[in-house]
Formats: structure tokens, C-alpha cells, sequence
């Protein structure tokens, strides 16, 4: 065996391959040093994804002569001097090793002016050998261009996927970093067409707008949260305007964009009992946390901070965004009674039928659940109570030979329905239904998207689909990433009955869609099915996951633009639900029955003790 002592082009190119995975890590590297050189002013402009030519211009203190060549070794900063600033870092970069990676795996140019000088310097650098360096005139500032990236590293060129996906993760990146400096006018340009051109005037909202458009940007609210060794700020979203994945939550902690845990999850937490389930808030926080309370050495990308104090992050958060969502109190708050049968009639007015109408159910469902859980009579074991709210019931061991299941009792069976009775509806959502010793409550839009569910998923199978056309059509103009979202799963939409045209550049023509959407496919229901297949853009999912989400969005459309169904309908909805394999859950995993027995009516009434 020979050892040998590697060169320092491979050593770089090595070092590269931690920095530098894609187009979008050169560009997030390059922005950072523009920031950190104190720009007000980025124009970044990419073609093919980034992945022949990417082009970095700031207006910020640019590269001294003398300091150019040493600027693309390994480990050569201006930001910190020995690891005792690594405590007390207030740059975006440190490590110094962003621009010796990039200039190891592409062909790179660099024109940079100080202000004290009056000419500018232009230096190029290939698969990381330097080639020339010379005087030349330019303008105050640093561009970098970026030929090539991984021409030299095939293996790694051919790990990135298509243009149009390299240029989403690019406009991914740049879009976290025009939320967290909203005084720097950032202006992205792909494939010579503007994306992104935020002002610059340190307005976030502005930024918000530019970014997403009106709708997020008329529904924000305000945080600014003081606490000992935190501070945070930004502007969130109305729960209205919840998304339909995780994207649309940034979190910055010291100007630096992150992803985290622990921040996602006390963010969710709190939205939870102001939106439905399955949906994530929109949020823009910066968090300025005692740098000696985390540690961002952790990853080479730094999208990773660990916190000293994970517990206290979390709850101030919380109470930071809980203060933020109760004060400007959204969702009028109204008591639900406790499910007694017979309850003083309601003189409150009707609520509004809208979006807040799951706000109430799932409320409602709450309260069924806990009061259910507390146990009425001291003796009785309260998981058997908790069992008969519970569709799927498994049979336990019950005292007082007492139990309910529904797979025993098969409310939910062919023989079953001839004995059945409705009794009627309840909140204009729940049928109450008498079968033998039990009251069963059953959820009609549970229940409905159920059947519907199955119905899709069978149709798009078969392609037996029917399709009814809009006119106008729907016109969508999307982002870059939705646009390559819908365009990489048009056949699913095709699948279950939309025709869906391209109509400009990340524009589309919605001329038809499926039958049972006709009365609320709107535009807002299409972008909700975009975004939910965010999550699983990029990864390879076999094509059944997103044909079930789909089925199962639509579902849930049809079913909330049909919310009256007659004592007919639900009859007619009964009896198809009894030929569903899995009748006691919708798509979504909720309950679709719950049961109360006759048992339990007697002993909340004390007839029993
Ligand atoms: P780091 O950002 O961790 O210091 P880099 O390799 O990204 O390391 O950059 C090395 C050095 O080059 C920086 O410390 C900075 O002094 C200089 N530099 C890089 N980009 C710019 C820029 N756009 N304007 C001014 N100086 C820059
Ligand atoms: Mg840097």
C-alpha cells in the first residue's frame, strides 16, 4: 500500500462537495458574501438552472488588489480571526470556504472595485487553477460569474436534476434571503425574465407582496416579542391564509435563514387551534438569540442552528406568536355547550358558513372527545369509555360485561340498514343515527369524502372520469415552483378530469374539471392541490402518493361545496358507505362515526349508577 498526499486542487474539489451541492448552493454563497460586504443593491441572473451560467453583481466594498488571490484558498476569511470569534459571529460567512469550493468545480470570473481605488480587478479561475488576473474599469462592487458548475466533477454534474428544478431550489433560496433583508433590493432574473425584484425600502410587508402577491400580503399580522436573551420579530399569517405544506414557514435566527424543529413545531402548535388539520401557517420570524445561547457551527450550510435552551425556545415562541394570534382575535370564540341531549335551544345567531366552519367542527370534536374521556362515575374505567368514541373500538376487556364495538355490533353492514333509523341532523353536520342499544353520530363530510374517495381513486384507475368545462377558464399564474409542480404532475390532474394548458410563461389555461368539482373549483382550490404536492416534490414517490392526494383534495372540495344533503341523500350516502372496506375513517384519517350507548345515555342520567 502507497499513501499519498493528495494535491490541493482535490483537496479542494473534495472540500467542494460539502459546500457546493447545486446551482442553488453557489448562489446562497455568493449572496451571503454580498450581504456580509455590506451591498444594498443584488442582481443574480441564471441561465439553464444555473448550471452553465450563474451571475452575482452587489454594489458592496468589493476585494482589495491584495487580498484577491488569498480570497479563494481554503479557509481565508475577513470575518473572524481565531476561535474566539466563532462565539460572537454577526456574518453570514466565517468559514472561508465558500469561494475556494466554487472556483474548485466551475469556471469563475471575478470583477471587484474598491471604493479607494480607481480601477477595478478582474480575475479567473478554472476547476480552481488560477488563469489571469488584470486591471480593468468596473463599478464599485463584486460580480462573480459562474460557468460551467461541475464540468470538472461529472459525477456530481450528472446528480442534478433537470434546469427547471435547479432554477426552483435557486429561487427557493432567494426568496428566503429577500424575507430576512428587506433593505437590500434584491432582483432575480431567469432565463432573461424577471422572478423577483423586491425594493429594497425595508418595508418586510413590501417584500411579502412582491414576493407572494396580495392575498398573504393584505392578512399579516405583526410580532415583536421581547424577552431576557430574545427577540422576536416578523409578521405572520391570518390562519385564513394557511398553506397546504411546510414551505411557507421561514425562520431566521441572526439574519441567517434555518430550518428547525423545534421552531416548526411550537409554530405549529400554536396555529392548531386556529386551523384546520393538516395545514401550516405562513410565517416570516427572525429570532436575534445571545449568540452564546446557540451554536450555528453545525453543519457546513449552516441551515442548522442548535439551541443551548430547546424548551425555552420553544415556549417563548409560542407565547410570542399565541400573543400575536389572541390579540387581534380572528375567530370569534363561542362556547360549545356540552353535548347534553336535550340543551337549552341556541339564540345565538348562525355563524357564517365559511372557511371557519372546520375551526367549529374540529372545536366541537374536541369536546366530544375529552368529555368522553373523563370518567362520569368514579368507577368505571375510563379506556372504556374512551373505547366507544372510537370507530375501530378493538374489543377489550369491559367491566360489568359492557362494551361497544362497531364491528360487532355492524352498524355498518347490508343486514344492518334495514334497522337503522335517522333521527336526524345535528349542527347541520353530524346525523344521529339508532341502531339497536346505540346512538351513532356520523360525520357527513367525513363520511361523504369517504365515499367520494373511493368513487376517484376507482375512476382514475379506469379513467372513467366525466369532466365538465369552466368557461372563462381559470387562469393561474403561478411561481416557478408551482408552475414545475403542476407541469410535472398535469397527468394526475388529467387523471381525475381537469384540462389544464400552459398559457405563457408559468401560466395556465384551466378549461374543464372534474364533474363534482364543477361548483367549487376555483382558483384557490387549485393552488392549495398545487402546493400540497410540494412536499413531495424532488423526492422520487411512486406515482399512487400523489394520485391519492389528489383524489383525497378533491374530495374534500366536493364535499364542502355539497354541505346540504337531504334525509334522501343521506340515506342514499349511508348505504354506499356500507360497501367501503374501511368505512370508519376519511382519507384524512379522521373518525367518521362515533357512538354513544344507550349505556352511557342512562348513566350520565344517573338512571344507572
Ligand atoms: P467567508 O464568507 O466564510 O469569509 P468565502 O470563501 O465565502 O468565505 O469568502 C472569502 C472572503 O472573500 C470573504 O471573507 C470576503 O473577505 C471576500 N469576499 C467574498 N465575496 C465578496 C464580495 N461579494 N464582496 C466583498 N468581499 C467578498
Ligand atoms: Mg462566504
Amino acid at each position: 500500500m502507497k499513501i499519498n498526499v493528495l494535491d490541493q486542487v482535490t483537496i479542494d474539489k473534495i472540500a467542494a462537495g460539502e459546500v457546493v451541492e447545486r446551482p442553488a448552493s453557489v448562489v446562497k454563497e455568493l449572496i451571503e458574501n454580498s450581504i456580509d460586504a455590506g451591498a444594498s443593491s443584488i442582481i443574480i441572473e441564471i441561465s439553464d438552472g444555473g448550471i452553465s451560467y450563474i451571475r452575482i453583481t452587489d454594489n458592496g466594498t468589493g476585494i482589495e488588489e491584495d487580498d484577491i488571490k488569498r480570497a479563494f484558498l481554503r479557509h481565508t476569511t475577513s470575518k473572524i480571526q481565531d476561535e474566539n470569534d466563532l462565539s460572537s459571529i454577526h456574518t453570514l460567512g466565517f468559514r472561508g470556504e465558500a469561494l475556494s469550493s466554487i472556483a474548485a468545480v466551475s469556471m469563475l470570473e471575478v470583477l471587484t472595485k474598491t471604493k479607494n481605488v480607481d480601477y477595478g480587478i478582474s480575475y479567473k479561475i478554472n476547476g480552481g487553477i488560477p488563469e489571469e488576473l488584470s486591471q480593468t474599469g468596473a463599478p464599485d462592487g463584486t460580480t462573480f460569474i459562474v460557468r460551467q458548475l461541475f464540468y470538472n466533477t461529472p459525477a456530481r454534474r450528472k446528480f442534478l436534476k433537470t434546469a427547471i428544478t435547479e432554477a426552483s431550489h435557486i429561487g427557493e433560496i432567494v426568496t428566503k434571503i429577500c424575507l430576512s433583508n428587506p433593505s437590500i433590493s434584491i432582483h432575480f432574473i431567469n432565463n432573461n425574465q424577471t422572478k423577483i425584484h423586491t425594493s429594497g425600502n425595508g418595508k418586510l410587508k413590501d417584500v411579502i407582496y412582491q414576493i407572494y402577491g396580495r392575498e398573504i400580503a393584505t392578512n399579516l399580522l405583526e410580532v415583536d416579542y421581547t424577552t431576557k436573551g430574545l427577540h422576536i420579530t416578523g409578521l405572520i399569517g391570518k390562519p385564513m391564509i394557511s398553506k397546504g405544506n411546510r414551505s411557507y414557514e421561514n425562520f431566521y435566527v441572526n439574519g441567517r435563514y434555518i430550518k428547525s424543529n423545534i421552531l416548526s413545531k411550537s409554530t405549529e402548535d400554536v396555529y392548531k387551534d386556529y386551523s384546520m388539520q393538516h395545514r401550516y401557517p405562513f410565517v416570516v420570524l427572525s429570532l436575534n438569540v445571545d449568540s452564546h445561547d446557540m451554536d450555528v457551527n453545525v453543519h457546513p450550510t449552516k441551515m442548522e442552528v442548535r439551541f443551548l435552551n430547546t424548551q425555552k425556545i420553544y415556549n417563548e415562541l409560542y407565547e410570542a406568536l399565541n400573543e400575536a394570534l389572541k390579540e387581534k382575535e380572528l375567530i370569534p370564540q363561542i362556547e360549545i355547550p356540552m353535548p347534553t341531549i336535550i340543551s337549552e335551544p341556541d339564540n345565538t345567531p348562525p355563524q357564517k358558513e365559511n372557511r371557519d366552519l372546520n375551526f367549529y367542527m374540529e372545536e366541537m370534536k374536541k369536546r366530544v372527545t375529552e368529555y368522553h374521556k373523563e370518567p362520569s362515575v368514579k368507577e368505571e374505567g375510563s379506556a372504556n369509555e374512551e373505547s366507544s368514541i372510537k370507530a375501530e373500538a378493538s374489543i377489550k376487556e369491559a367491566p360489568k360485561d359492557y362494551q361497544i364495538n362497531l364491528f360487532e355490533d355492524k352498524l355498518i353492514s347490508t343486514e344492518a340498514k334495514q334497522e337503522y333509523r335517522i333521527i336526524g341532523q345535528l349542527f347541520e353536520t353530524y346525523w344521529l343515527i339508532e341502531y339497536k342499544e346505540n346512538l351513532y353520530i356520523i360525520d357527513q363530510h367525513a363520511a361523504h369524502e369517504r365515499v367520494l374517495y373511493d368513487k376517484t381513486i376507482a375512476e382514475m384507475k379506469s379513467r372513467e372520469y366525466t369532466t365538465q368545462m369552466v368557461s372563462p377558464p381559470i387562469i393561474l399564474d403561478l411561481s416557478m415552483k408551482e408552475a414545475n409542480l403542476l407541469k410535472s404532475h398535469i397527468n394526475t390532474f388529467e387523471k381525475i378530469g381537469f384540462i389544464i394548458e400552459a398559457f405563457g410563461q408559468d401560466s395556465f389555461s384551466v378549461s374543464g374539471v372534474p364533474d363534482n368539482l364543477f361548483k367549487v373549483a376555483k382558483k384557490e382550490l387549485l393552488m392549495d392541490m398545487i402546493d400540497s404536492l410540494s412536499d413531495e416534490f424532488d423526492k422520487k414517490v411512486n406515482e399512487d402518493i400523489i394520485d391519492e392526494k389528489i383524489a383525497s383534495l378533491s374530495c374534500k372540495a366536493a364535499v364542502k361545496g355539497n354541505s346540504h344533503l337531504s334525509m334522501k341523500e343521506v340515506d342514499a350516502l349511508i348505504s354506499e358507505l356500507l360497501t367501503i372496506e374501511n368505512p370508519y375513517h376519511c382519507p384524512h384519517g379522521r373518525p367518521t362515526i362515533i357512538a354513544m350507548s344507550k349505556y352511557e345515555l342512562e348513566k350520565k342520567f344517573k338512571r344507572i349508577v
